[in-house]
């Protein structure tokens, strides 16, 4: 028998996360687990640790790390309890992680997934605003520590599976004449503006097709979860944002497509669960059981398409601006949506709002080079504390 792949889970409470240990423990022996995180949710955490026995835990502070360290001892777990930021990019590099899962949500896993790619290790990569703040800089780190990077986001890893496999970025010699990115359209397609004004954090997050963090949810419904996958799209296949286009195909059944030259388009279906681009990303090339119902064709309804309403839903538009201005305004961009959506969850800006402070932080706060990672995140402070006046002028 092969000896098992170091894992390090990173958000290991969060949906993506959770998808992730249920993948592996289906497959015992093939991976070990050593190292997971977590910001809250100690309890699940805790759970965690006593079924994977992982070596080591990252948590936020040292009293979660304190109260985790004496539950533990009592349960004789034997594993080390970190915490805070450094913890995570710690983890990340560890000779034994052969494999890191980036499960975080938002610019906060950003440092961990960029050591995982400066250490070489083979980065399961489902925080997109990794991407989407860093681009350039993180797939030069993959491309110069030669770092695989497999995507978990269920539509890159539709267009991964579509692309010849040796594909190596070159839309043009692969005969690529453009990325289609399937949107669901979210819990409020269809909606006016004026139904749109009095939605709640929890109609956002009731998902028709799929059950994710609240982050996600909420930019599933306002759209800027498939801006923010063009930019990954456009990071991670090296393809230009006009040859990206983003069709609404409510059933969530085709994830994604590759259109070539000739007339072919390619597509990758299944339903919907995370637990498929996750397995195959795990074990790519390879194909393993991932525990997901198999598609049944007699079952399915129509299959339908239409285009994105921009008019309602201008978040998509945003992204595409922020990627045609260039240099850090995706990082202000994305900085900017995570101040709004936390405040929409907290009752303290309405749904419509989001995109208004988004465009205003856009404006307010420019583009700048930004090419490192400091310089990036001081953009990304910069951003958020605009965007909480912006948030605050409401
Ligand atoms: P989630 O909110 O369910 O979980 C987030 C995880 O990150 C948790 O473990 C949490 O403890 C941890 N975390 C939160 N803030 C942190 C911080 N400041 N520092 C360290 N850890 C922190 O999120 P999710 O839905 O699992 O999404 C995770 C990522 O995957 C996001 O980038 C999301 O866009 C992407 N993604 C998710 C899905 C999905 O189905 N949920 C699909 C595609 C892509
Ligand atoms: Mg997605």
């Amino acid at each position: 028998m092969t000896k098992p792949q170091g894992i390090a889970v990173l958000g290991a409470t969060g949906s993506v996360g959770c998808n992730t240990l249920d993948v592996i423990a289906r497959h015992p022996g093939r991976y070990r687990v050593v190292a997971l995180s977590a910001h809250r949710q100690m309890d699940k955490l805790f759970e965690q640790a006593c079924h994977f026995q992982p070596d080591y835990l990252a948590v936020a502070d040292e009293d979660a790390a304190a109260g985790l360290r004496e539950r533990l001892a009592l349960a004789s777990v034997r594993c080390e309890v970190l915490h805070g930021p450094s913890a995570l990019e710690w983890i990340a590099a560890l000779p034994e992680v052969e494999v890191v899962m980036a499960a975080i949500v938002g610019a906060a896993g950003l440092p961990s997934a960029l050591a995982a790619a400066n250490a070489g290790k083979r980065i399961l990569l489902a925080n997109k605003e990794s991407l989407v703040v860093a681009g350039r800089l993180f797939m030069d780190a993959v491309r110069a520590s030669g770092a695989s990077l497999l995507p978990v986001d269920s539509e890159h890893s539709a267009i991964f599976q579509s692309l010849p496999a040796d594909y190596v970025g070159q839309p043009d010699s692969a005969g690529i004449r453009k990325i289609i990115l399937t949107a669901s359209g979210g819990p409020f397609r269809g909606k006016s503006a004026a139904e749109l004004l009095g939605v709640t954090p929890a109609d956002a997050c009731r998902h028709p097709n799929w059950s994710m963090g609240r982050k996600i949810s909420v930019d599933s419904a306002s759209l800027m979860n498939k801006g923010l996958e063009v930019i990954e799209a456009h990071w991670l296949f090296g393809v230009p944002p006009e040859r990206i286009e983003v069709v609404v195909h409510p059933q969530s059944v085709i994830h994604s497509m590759v259109q070539y030259r000739d007339g072919s388009v390619m597509a990758q279906l299944g339903s919907p669960d995370m637990r498929t681009p996750i397995a195959c990303a795990l074990a790519w090339p390879e194909r393993i059981e991932a525990g997901v119902e198999p598609l049944d064709f007699f079952s399915l309804s129509d299959l339908s398409f239409e285009k994105p309403d921009l008019q309602n839903f201008p978040c998509l538009r945003l992204a595409f601006d922020a990627l045609a201005m260039g240099g850090d305004a995706p990082a202000v961009l994305n900085a900017a949506n995570e101040v709004a959506v936390e405040a929409f969850l907290n009752g303290r800006l309405p749904f419509v709002d989001i995109p208004r402070v988004v465009a205003e932080t856009l404006s307010g706060v420019g583009v700048a080079a930004s090419a490192s990672l400091q310089a990036l995140l001081a953009r990304d402070r910069e951003a958020r504390r605009f965007a909480e006046g912006r948030v605050g002028a409401c």
